[in-house]
């Protein structure tokens, strides 16, 4: 499940690649679960199927792009600080439990006024890697 899982999504037509996002994680999870339950009870499982909300991205300190497929309203795309606020409120309202949100409210607060970073992606060209090495 979730970004270890190369899951595929079994909506119409041919299988999609389920990209790797929280969103993504969260329903694998609750639909592993689903399917644990049903075989416990001898019933058959069910294919996954991966249902995109829309994509939220922080792309600067005070900018995000906000992407959504709102049901009615169709695409809502807005970015800024607005989208930036948006995205702020948006992940930690779809934690889980007040703890996590808390936890993870002060450890945004504390990475954005202390420039700290918790993950990076460190990406090197192949032919740099390879005269490193060796
Ligand atoms: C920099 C960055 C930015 C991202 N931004 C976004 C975003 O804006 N929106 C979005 O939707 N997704 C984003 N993602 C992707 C998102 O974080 C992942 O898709 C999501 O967290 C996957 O959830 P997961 O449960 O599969 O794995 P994780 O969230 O990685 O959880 C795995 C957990 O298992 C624990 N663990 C590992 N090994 C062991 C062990 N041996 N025993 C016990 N515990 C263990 C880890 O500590 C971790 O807590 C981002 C990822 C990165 C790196």
């Amino acid at each position: 499940m979730g970004d270890l899982a190369a899951a595929k999504s079994h909506g119409k037509g041919e299988p999609t690649v389920v990209p790797g996002v929280s969103p993504a994680a969260k329903q694998m999870g609750r639909a592993a679960a689903a399917n644990l339950l049903r075989r416990i009870k001898g019933e058959p499982t069910r294919p996954f199927r991966y249902v995109d909300y829309g994509n939220l991205a922080t792309v600067g300190r005070k900018a995000a792009i906000v992407d959504l497929a709102v049901p009615g309203l169709g695409a809502v795309r807005f970015s800024g600080l607005a989208a930036w606020l948006f995205w702020l409120f948006a992940h930690i309202y779809f934690l889980i439990g007040f703890r996590n949100r808390l936890i993870v409210m002060v450890d945004w607060a504390w990475a954005y006024f202390t420039y700290e970073r918790s993950a990076r992606v460190v990406a090197e060209p192949v032919s740099n890697a390879r005269e490193s090495r060796s």
